[in-house]
C-alpha cells in the first residue's frame, strides 16, 4: 500500500499534473490515457458496445418517426 502512495508522489513530483487511468483510475502520464494494453482493450470494447447502442437506438427512433409520419399519411 505503502509503495503505491510513493509511487503516486512520484508521479506528482516528476509530471506536476497528471491524468488517470479512463478504466481503473491508476495514476498516469497526461499524455497517456490507459495505464496498459489490458485497460486499453476493455475501453475500446466498452466504446464499441456504446457505438453499437447508439445504433440502434438511431434506428429505432427513425423507424419511429418513419412510423408516425405513415400513421399521418394513412389519417389525412
Ligand atoms: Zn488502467
Amino acid at each position: 500500500m505503502s509503495q503505491k502512495s510513493s509511487w503516486k508522489d512520484q508521479i506528482k513530483q516528476k509530471w506536476g499534473p497528471h491524468a488517470h487511468c479512463t478504466i481503473c483510475g491508476k495514476a498516469i502520464p497526461p499524455d497517456k490515457k490507459f495505464c496498459a494494453q489490458n485497460c486499453r482493450d476493455k475501453y475500446l470494447g466498452y466504446e464499441m458496445k456504446q457505438k453499437k447502442k447508439g445504433r440502434i437506438q438511431l434506428v429505432f427512433l427513425v423507424g419511429l418517426m418513419l412510423f408516425m409520419f405513415l400513421m399521418m399519411f394513412i389519417m389525412f
